[in-house]
């Protein structure tokens, strides 16, 4: 029954994103060592705590001379203090005694303060001396002085497990000591395209067809997801095929995607092949607009995600439904941080019965649509674009000035791909 109503009404939004995350590997893909070169753009696999604390002594973060402040009260150009002199430390160097009263350390920056000293005073508010020194100003304690732990403690969470590693990570990892880190292996997806239309970019375009645009952005979106686009190409409007090309990748992935034939027409020969290959189909259609027919299904074990063939249609249920998932199968579960509230500053004068998503543009609480046309065949209004309007169901248009729910794109809720 359940079935039944899904292929009839179709899924919420919501709901398809949750029957498909049922179906991928549980607890994600498996986890793999890479060095840490190779680290960038992965998503961590466990909480790394740190062993040590950064910087793991107090150190100079000058170069100066370490002095206690209780011997430098008063000190100034007419009245400086005179200190002793004990030794010099450098960066990497540590000091081979404490510091007595009356006595001072040469220090250069990055060098590991002497016990006894609270305080540096800058070099150039000295003589520079090397026996003896003049100190030419007061301090207080701790004054230039760096502490043990300063950036981060021993026992600290640095990187969250589901994290994605960017250049930021990288140099914790790093400076915690890590040589190589545990990551979730990169998902491995198979992109097909269906169409006797599409022609390869590349190959002259014969009258009637067109390039098959759909299948790259589609690999590009899924490689910036992290995943790792194994198996590609153009299947033709043949369900006998289809489902052999599907077959075939089936054991080497970990989901495929597939876009057009979703449809009811003629030639909308997915619903056939995946019957051929005798896949679960677990919905059909989602209640938004565009990208209405997409098809979930389920065959030995892997899911296939079937987008519509409209660019923009399957470029806004990718989004909603394949990058949660790719996410999801690396440890993170981002779909709810991607909600905001925004002020919408053009007219969207559409009335639509359906839930629609449109392209849009979200800075700082406030959402611009592009000037270009943007039905769901136009892929060129999606430069610049960082969001999705969630337009609900019965809407009678939207002015300037209203409220409206923006649904961020993956990588953009912090203001950067991640
Ligand atoms: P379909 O969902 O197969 O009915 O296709 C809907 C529309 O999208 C048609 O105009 C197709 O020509 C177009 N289309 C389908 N696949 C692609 C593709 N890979 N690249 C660009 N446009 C496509
Ligand atoms: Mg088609």
């Amino acid at each position: 029954m359940e079935e039944k109503q899904y292929r009839h009404m179709g899924v919420s939004l919501e709901q398809a994103e949750a029957l498909i995350k049922q179906y991928l590997p549980k607890g994600g893909v498996p986890e793999e060592w890479v060095g840490l070169p190779e680290a960038l753009g992965r998503r961590i696999a466990k909480d790394y705590l740190s062993p040590i604390s950064q910087p793991p002594f107090p150190r100079s973060p000058l170069d100066g001379y370490a002095v206690r402040s209780a011997d430098i009260q008063g000190a100034s150009l007419a009245h400086p203090a005179i200190l002793k002199v004990i030794e010099e430390v450098d960066a990497g160097g540590y000091p081979s005694s404490a510091l007595s009263q009356g006595e001072a350390v040469r220090i250069m920056t990055g060098a590991p303060i002497p016990q006894g000293a609270d305080c540096i005073v800058k070099q150039e508010e000295t003589d520079y001396g090397e026996q003896k020194v003049e100190i030419y100003r007061e301090h207080s304690a701790y004054d230039n002085y760096c502490y043990q732990g300063e950036d981060f403690k021993r026992g600290d969470c640095l990187v969250k497990k589901g994290t994605c590693i960017t250049s930021v990570e990288m140099g914790l990892l790093a400076g915690m000591g890590y040589e190589k880190a545990l990551v979730f292996r990169r998902p491995k997806v198979a992109v097909f395209a269906t169409g006797d239309e599409l022609t390869e970019p590349g190959e002259s375009l014969l009258p009637g067809k067109i390039y098959n645009s759909n299948m790259y952005l589609l690999m590009g979106r899924i490689r910036e997801m992290g995943g790792e686009v194994a198996l590609w190409g153009i299947i033709p409007d043949q369900e006998k095929e289809a489902a052999m090309v599907l077959k075939e990748a089936l054991p080497k992935v970990d989901l495929v995607v597939t876009t057009g034939g979703v449809s009811v027409g003629k030639r909308d020969i997915i619903h056939g092949a995946l019957e051929l290959l005798g896949a679960e189909k677990i919905f059909w259609k989602v209640r938004v607009k565009p990208g209405t027919p997409t098809v979930f299904s389920v065959a030995e074990k892997t899911p296939i995600i079937s987008l519509s063939g409209n660019p923009f249609g399957a470029m806004a249920n990718l989004e909603l439904l394949v990058c949660p998932a790719l996410y999801a199968m690396q440890g993170e579960s981002a779909s709810l941080s991607r909600r905001r509230e925004a002020v919408l500053e053009d007219d969207f004068p559409k009335r639509g019965k359906v839930r629609r998503l449109v392209r849009g543009t979200y800075r700082e609480g406030r959402v611009w649509l592009p000037q270009g046309p943007h039905s769901s065949g136009v892929i060129s209004s999606m430069r610049g674009c960082n969001c999705l309007l969630d337009i609900p169901p019965g809407s009678g248009g939207l002015s300037k000035g209203e409220k409206v729910q923006v649904i961020l794109m993956l990588g953009m809720e912090a203001g950067i791909w991640n």
